[in-house]
């Protein structure tokens, strides 16, 4: 599997985007970056997006690929849980700040939406999907994939408390999210969010459960912190002789 980072923080500015995952060419994971970092070619080709949660860092970029797909003749299939669909369907594409793709044109629609069940694996083109729920201040869900005995997981917005999460999941590769410094924890549990110390617990959880750690690659970070994560991590990194890293806009990884 070709992982592409189009966007690797939770703000958008000159220099960062907002977290979005590639897969392959074909499959997109949470779209805040998506459309500004392709072609028309490029996203033409994306014939699946899944998506974590309603946050419109995650969701943003649905409308934006709808339209381009649309003028491109081309279609895609989102899937995610029911509550991303609602509000996407009455504040994103509700006809007054743009136009319900999944009707246009009505005979080969655009977007279409389909309902996933979380804890329950199944195939979405090549890929095995299992979507697992995870702590953040929303219905939000992370994934792991597998494809030709590699898997992923990507925890999407999550807090302290993955435990459960652990127990179903045994990726090679964790992709996951720390948004603040170590100085900000307080900030970072309430919003459901993680900081490196609150990370360095989780893996410390996953390694007694699973007794492996899989390698590490964070997104999610904010801007104005990444200096301070960034040390923090390697600390982490150190304490738990693992492999961590911090994803950057147009890094790719093949797995
Ligand atoms: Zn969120
Ligand atoms: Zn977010």
């Amino acid at each position: 599997m070709k992982i592409r980072f189009l966007g690797a923080h939770n703000c958008e500015t000159k220099y960062t985007r907002l977290v979005s995952l590639l897969v392959d060419d074909v499959l997109a994971i949470d779209v805040g970056g998506l459309s500004s970092s392709l072609s028309f070619e490029e996203q033409r080709k994306i014939k699946a997006v899944l998506l974590t949660h309603q946050h419109y860092d995650h969701v943003r970029d649905i409308p934006t690929l709808s339209m381009n797909l649309f003028l491109g003749g081309a279609n895609t299939t989102v899937y995610s849980i029911p509550a991303v669909f609602e509000v996407l369907e009455n504040n994103l594409m509700d006809e007054v700040i743009y136009p319900d793709f999944r009707q246009k044109p009505p005979d080969k629609p655009t977007i279409s939406f389909s309902p996933i069940e979380p804890n329950k694996a199944r195939k979405i083109l090549d890929y095995d999907v299992l979507a697992v729920p995870v702590k953040h201040g929303v219905p939000t869900v992370g994934y792991q994939l597998g494809a030709g005995g590699k898997t992923f997981f990507y925890t999407g917005d999550t807090g302290p408390g993955l435990a459960d999460c652990w127990e179903k999941v045994s990726p090679q590769l964790l992709i996951t999210e720390v948004t603040a410094s170590d100085k900000f924890t307080e900030w970072a549990v309430g919003g459901g969010h993680l900081t490196p110390s609150l990370l360095e617990r989780e893996l410390t959880s996953f390694r007694k459960l699973k007794g492996y750690l899989p390698r590490v690659i964070i997104v999610h970070m904010s801007p104005n912190l990444e200096k301070d994560i960034a040390t923090q991590i390697a600390a982490v990194a150190k304490n738990l002789s693992a492999s961590m890293t911090l994803a950057h806009e147009g890094m790719e990884i093949n797995l």
